[in-house]
């Protein structure tokens, strides 16, 4: 088994644009040999958005050398890219979005949202890119929820939703660059559930909401458990009924430079990164 080697959580929301209020529960900054592929997750808990007139979100902006995937559980948000991708990502949707070389986009709440209001929820986590990878085309994958397979734990103690990898003989639907599985778990109270983690991989657990209790540590709302590389799998037991992500994956064995939408392996890569954007080269948004 693998063994805990932290365990964070974050009460500090900070707001990105004008439409997402979230807890950032890890980033590269501290996390990024432990946690590698992964480098950053923002968690939205559920918020209660008034109906309105003007689209709240965050404008155009840039990103290169990484991935980013936007889970949507609540509410509706409205993407569009300088790759001419778009679309709106809904309840159970999952948006997988290659940066590579460099995109401009903006993220919004969708117009329907806006004019009704309701809760939104969503996290969005940073996958980084091998360096051969960094300067590809740009890619978006628009996952709809019934796209996901579910497997059901034995006993209705609960459903995992598989994004990404393989588990439990079903296989996620979004195409990764480097190996890793991307787990969406509902696990009902006192249910005890072992997750299959690989040797040498990374591993994280994210308690949204509920609480969970391994190895005699307990974990609740917005809450990071981080997993040692060695030993395999992980094993918990829910406290409440919890809603979590769990993340495994093969390390990329590379030095990361990041510098906010930029994440890169070298200093010089994020300079560069800023003057290709300052000269326009990031496309523009239609
Ligand atoms: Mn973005």
């Amino acid at each position: 088994m693998k063994s805990i080697v932290g365990v964070h959580s974050n009460n500090q929301t900070h707001w990105v644009g004008d439409g997402f209020p979230v807890r950032t529960l890890f980033s590269y900054s501290t996390m990024g040999e432990q946690l590698s592929p992964f480098l950053m997750l923002d968690y939205a808990s559920p918020m209660l958005f008034l109906p309105s007139k003007q689209a709240k979100g965050v404008g155009s902006h840039p990103h290169r050398g990484f991935e980013t995937v936007t889970i949507v559980f609540e509410g509706e948000l409205a993407h569009k890219d300088s790759a001419g991708n778009g679309g709106t990502i809904g309840p159970g949707d999952v948006q997988w979005m290659t940066a590579g070389a460099g995109i401009l986009h903006e993220e919004m709440h969708s117009k329907k949202f806006t004019q009704q209001g309701g809760r939104l929820s969503m996290a969005q986590l940073w996958v980084n890119l091998p360096a051969q990878q960094k300067m590809r085309p740009p890619g978006y994958q628009a996952i709809q929820g019934e796209a996901i397979p579910t497997a059901y734990l034995e006993g209705e103690q609960g459903t995992i939703r598989v994004i990404a990898g393989a588990y439990a003989g079903l296989n996620g639907p979004a195409k990764t660059h480097t190996a890793m599985q991307v787990l969406d778990l509902r696990i009902k109270k006192g249910a005890v559930t072992s997750m299959p983690a690989p040797n040498q991989w990374s591993a994280a657990l994210i308690i949204l909401s509920g609480q969970i209790e391994i190895e005699k540590t307990i974990a609740g709302d917005a809450s990071l458990v981080v997993f040692s590389h060695e030993g395999e799998g992980i094993e918990f037991l829910a406290l409440e009924d919890t809603h979590a992500l769990m993340l495994s994956g093969e390390p990329i064995d590379e030095p990361i430079a990041g510098y906010g939408p930029f994440v890169m392996n070298t200093p010089a890569e994020i300079a560069q990164a800023i003057a290709d954007f300052n000269a326009g080269q990031f496309g523009r948004l239609a």
